[in-house]
């Protein structure tokens, strides 16, 4: 195979922070070892990727390395009898994109084992906008199914919500008849927020600065985005007997709460991880997601970018100002 171009971000030895991406050829001998080899047609860019790009050294783990955490393509060569050259795929997560060499190169070659078969009906285009975001947000929804949440027992409130994973998580409840409050700092995003199903949209400053340790009780289940302050007056809001699905830390890591949320409201915190989750969650949430995400509402919150736009746009994610999904189209 002729060389091809791809992102590469290296590390000089002893320096504090990797070099700023490249986009120069390399050759499929470059790519980590795996048993699959995938033309790569679409990703997208995810907050960690915009981690990625920013050098953070929690997410690149290994040099020289191809960010992009998410591939959607088609199987080249398989060595495995999983998939045959032709079939289309869908990756998510697995460290690929941080110890792996991932997504943003023409060819990615990846573990059989991590590969899912994209499902008919879903397009490369929709499969990308869900991407990491999208299906982690599927995932914190199917956690607060499972501790119990219905439409009945009250509002969902969803932090970060003009961001990735909210703009995703308020479509997928708003669908499933979830009274949806949408928390963002972007009060200019309110009416696409309501688009999407939001039926409340407060500000972000109302849960991201410190609260009282035990709130009004304000909804019955929460999707967080942000950890932190934001995290801590979630649950302190929380109904009791509700939940919590904590995904990430768009404010911060830490968790400046009391327990009186769990001890005197039995409410649960559960978290959410999409990087290492079983192949059949992933197969539950995909089929999940083509059930109860409306590819009208999906089309409404993603964009398409070119490969050569990534690197500004995994900036601007890291500020906040990227509204929804991007799908990057490779053609
Ligand atoms: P985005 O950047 O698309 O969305 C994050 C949103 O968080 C922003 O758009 C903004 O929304 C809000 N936000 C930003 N800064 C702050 C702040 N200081 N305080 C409160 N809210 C803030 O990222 P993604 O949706 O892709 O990812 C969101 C988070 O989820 C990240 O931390 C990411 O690492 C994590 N994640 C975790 C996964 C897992 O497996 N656990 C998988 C995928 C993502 P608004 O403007 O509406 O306020």
């Amino acid at each position: 195979m002729d060389a091809f171009k791809a992102y590469v971000i290296t590390k000089d030895e002893d320096a504090k922070k990797p070099n700023p991406a490249e986009w120069r050829d390399i050759t499929l001998d470059e790519l980590s070892p795996g048993d699959t080899v995938v033309r790569v047609t679409h990703s997208t860019v995810n907050y960690k990727d915009g981690l990625a790009f920013a050098g953070n050294p929690g997410v690149l783990r290994k040099f020289p390395m191809v960010p992009g955490i998410d591939v959607i393509g088609e199987v080249v060569s398989c060595e495995s009898d999983r998939f045959q050259p032709g079939d289309q795929i869908i990756m998510n997560g697995f460290g690929v994109g941080e110890v792996h060499t991932g997504a943003y190169a023409k060819y990615a070659r990846l573990k059989s084992e991590w590969l899912i078969k994209r499902p008919d009906g879903l397009s490369p285009e929709h499969a990308a906008a869900i991407g990491t975001a999208g299906y982690t947000a599927m995932l914190c929804v199917m956690a607060l199914e499972r501790y119990g949440l219905t439409p009945e027992k009250g509002p969902v409130a969803v932090s970060g919500a003009a961001g990735g994973v909210g703009s995703v998580a308020v479509s997928i409840l708003a669908k499933l008849g979830y009274e949806v409050i949408a928390s963002t700092g972007r009060q200019s995003e309110a009416d696409f927020l309501k688009n999407l199903g939001a039926s409340e949209v407060i500000d972000r400053a109302e849960l991201s600065e410190p609260g009282r340790p035990f709130g009004k009780e304000s909804w019955a289940g929460a999707i967080d985005v942000a950890g932190s302050h934001t995290l801590a007056n979630l649950l302190a809001r929380t109904k009791y007997g509700g939940a919590v699905a904590s995904c990430g830390l768009a404010q911060g890591m830490d968790l400046p709460a009391t327990v009186m949320p769990f001890i005197l409201r039995g409410v649960a915190l559960l978290g959410v991880d999409s990087v290492m989750a079983p192949l059949e969650r992933r197969e539950e949430a995909y089929r999940r997601l083509a059930e109860d995400l409306e590819m009208s509402k999906l089309d409404a919150l993603s964009s398409t970018i070119k490969i050569s736009e990534v690197p500004e746009k995994a900036a601007d994610i890291l500020k906040g100002k990227v509204r929804g999904r991007l799908i990057v189209d490779y053609s």
